[in-house]
């Protein structure tokens, strides 16, 4: 069957785990070349090992989203080894610490919000500007529910996610002119690591309560957050930008 990214270049970050681990399959799958970037070097090269003995092609590049000469660096290779860039999905993030407001440590703070936050911002700015070049390109960043809707003892990752929506609209309307689309997914609470690093473990307690949270009584698998990026990335979507795509089993319905 054809593939409908044949000859085009896909940029993840986070592409060692999870939802961005996923997107990078499914992105190699419909025939790009994908390039995964992570903070984890086994993670990432995880990822590309497995894309490569599915028959892809992909490539990985470490680098720490917070790092705004990490993300230079890795977008200049990206374009010295492929010389294009079509689609990127920024996935890198973290969900920090679960505390009140009046404590929340300052310095969990500033590490959510520069790992969601500014490091989303720090890979937009990269990719924008080489997508600018071709006139064409789409970005998918990753927000969640969370940045639709308010959550406790989470005021970090809240409001980073809520601006990544922010970040999304401004440089859709700025972009938009220039060929280039850019969207935000928004998942319910999906089965990765990031979870299990929560104690929301297969059979636990707390797994229940999660699924409970969705009208469709269930958390979500990587691979249905990552058909979303898929589909934003797709020509499917070439009228779609400046979008906060709910992909949550009906969480923000109620
Ligand atoms: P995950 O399994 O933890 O994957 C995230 C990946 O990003 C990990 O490999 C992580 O490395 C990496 N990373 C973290 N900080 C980074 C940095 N500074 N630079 C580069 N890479 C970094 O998480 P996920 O559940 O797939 O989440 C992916 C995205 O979806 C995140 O932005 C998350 O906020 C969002 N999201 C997740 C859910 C959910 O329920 N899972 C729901 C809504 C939105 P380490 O493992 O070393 O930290």
């Amino acid at each position: 069957m054809a593939q409908q990214f044949g000859g085009r270049v896909a940029l993840v970050t986070g592409g060692g785990s999870g939802i961005g681990r996923a997107s990078a399959a499914v992105l190699a799958r419909e025939g790009a070349a994908v390039v995964v970037s992570d903070i984890d070097v086994e993670q990432g090269e995880g990822t590309v090992k497995a894309i490569r003995e599915g028959g892809g092609e992909a490539l990985f590049l470490k680098a720490d989203v917070t790092n705004a000469r990490e993300v230079g660096s890795l977008v200049q290779t990206l374009l010295y080894t492929f010389g294009r860039l079509d689609m990127a999905c920024n996935s890198a993030g973290i969900v920090g610490p679960r505390m009140p407001f009046s404590e929340y440590p300052e310095e969990a703070w500033s590490s959510v919000i520069a790992a969601n936050l500014t490091g989303t911002w720090s890979c937009m700015k990269q990719e924008i500007s080489a997508m600018l070049r071709q006139r064409a390109g789409s970005i998918v960043n990753l927000s969640s529910i969370l940045g639709t809707v308010g959550w406790p003892d989470s005021s970090a990752y809240v409001a980073a996610k809520h601006g990544v929506i922010g970040l999304t609209r401004a440089a859709a309307l700025e972009c938009a002119p220039r060929g280039i689309r850019i969207n935000a997914v928004c998942p319910g609470f999906t089965d990765t690591p990031m979870l299990e690093r929560m104690g929301v473990t297969a059979g636990s307690d707390a797994r229940r309560q999660v699924e409970a949270l969705h009208p469709l009584q269930r958390m979500a698998a990587p691979e249905e957050v990552a058909n979303a990026v898929l589909w934003l990335c797709s020509d499917a979507a070439s009228f779609v930008t400046g979008q906060a795509l709910m992909v949550d089993g009906g969480f923000t319905a109620r």
